[in-house]
């Protein structure tokens, strides 16, 4: 049966959600785009048609605005083959230094990186129960374990480790609907969230912190959950996959 993988923070030109998107269109699945960039969102639910024989729709939303979510999941919902698969990727860093943190700033942070995980997941969820299947895998980081780096200090460490909560609280309730609900704890990627592209100095501080001798790629977190949004994954649930090249080991 063909069947949706709805991926949000994909527009992003060099970004996870982007690397993510192609690997699992790649595997044959269809693809709901959920980002506040329209314009991005659109040129990528073009590509994937064109180069996979896939069925795409994008849709713009703020995901820390539930009621656009829930707007923007019927959407998908009413477009798209049943929603079986979940990737919650969107998010935002926060540089801030705890000393000089506004409320608005925390508020930013959490309402995006956590509440957005809850409202996405909620409404999909929903159509996932009406199914009796489905596999949800939420971005955290190892921020959540860690307690943070240059660009991910306090609100964004905090919504973090609610990722996690989230995802042990959810694979509890949902299992008994044949759900999976994972995360991933990505270390350091080469993506823009940083700023943009990396100076070779800041790389090298990065590479120093890691087991792995490389920073790591969008297509390093794709990969991963793409594994955890596969049949094969089915007996793991309730679990973080850290995918940090070594930086955070247990
Ligand atoms: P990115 O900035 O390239 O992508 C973020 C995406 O989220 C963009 O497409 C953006 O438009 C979208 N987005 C932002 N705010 C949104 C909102 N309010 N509503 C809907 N969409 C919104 O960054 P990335 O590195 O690809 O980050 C993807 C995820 O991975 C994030 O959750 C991030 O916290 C997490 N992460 C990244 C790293 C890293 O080193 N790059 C490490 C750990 C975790």
């Amino acid at each position: 049966m063909s069947l949706t993988a709805v991926v949000t923070g994909a527009a992003s030109p060099r970004g996870i959600g982007r690397a993510t998107a192609m690997v699992l269109a790649e595997q044959g699945w269809n693809i709901g785009i959920l980002d506040i960039d329209v314009e991005g969102s659109r040129a990528l639910a073009d590509e994937i048609t064109e180069k996979h024989n896939v069925t795409t729709h994008a849709v713009a939303a703020d995901v820390s605005d539930e009621t656009q979510v829930r707007t923007a999941i019927d959407e998908l919902e009413a477009a798209l083959p049943p929603l079986a698969a979940l990737a919650n990727i969107a998010g935002v860093s926060s540089p801030v230094p705890y000393l000089e943190l506004t409320s608005d700033e925390w508020h930013r942070v959490i309402n995006i990186n956590l509440n957005g995980v809850h409202y996405v997941t909620r409404r999909v969820a929903e159509s996932m129960v009406r199914h009796n299947y489905g596999r949800i895998v939420s971005v955290s980081s190892t921020s959540a374990q860690r307690g943070g780096g240059t660009y991910s200090k306090t609100p964004y460490s905090v919504a973090k480790a609610g990722v996690i909560g989230l995802t042990r609280a959810l694979a509890r309730e949902l299992g008994p609907h044949n759900i999976t609900v994972n995360a991933i704890a990505p270390g350091p990627i080469d993506t823009d969230i940083m700023g943009g592209p990396l100076t070779p100095d800041r790389r090298e501080a990065m590479i120093n912190d890691l087991l792995v001798n490389r920073v790591g790629t969008p297509n390093d977190v794709a990969t991963a959950i793409a594994f955890l949004t596969s049949e094969a994954s089915g007996y793991i649930s309730g679990h973080t996959l850290n995918v940090d090249g070594g930086l955070y080991m247990h």
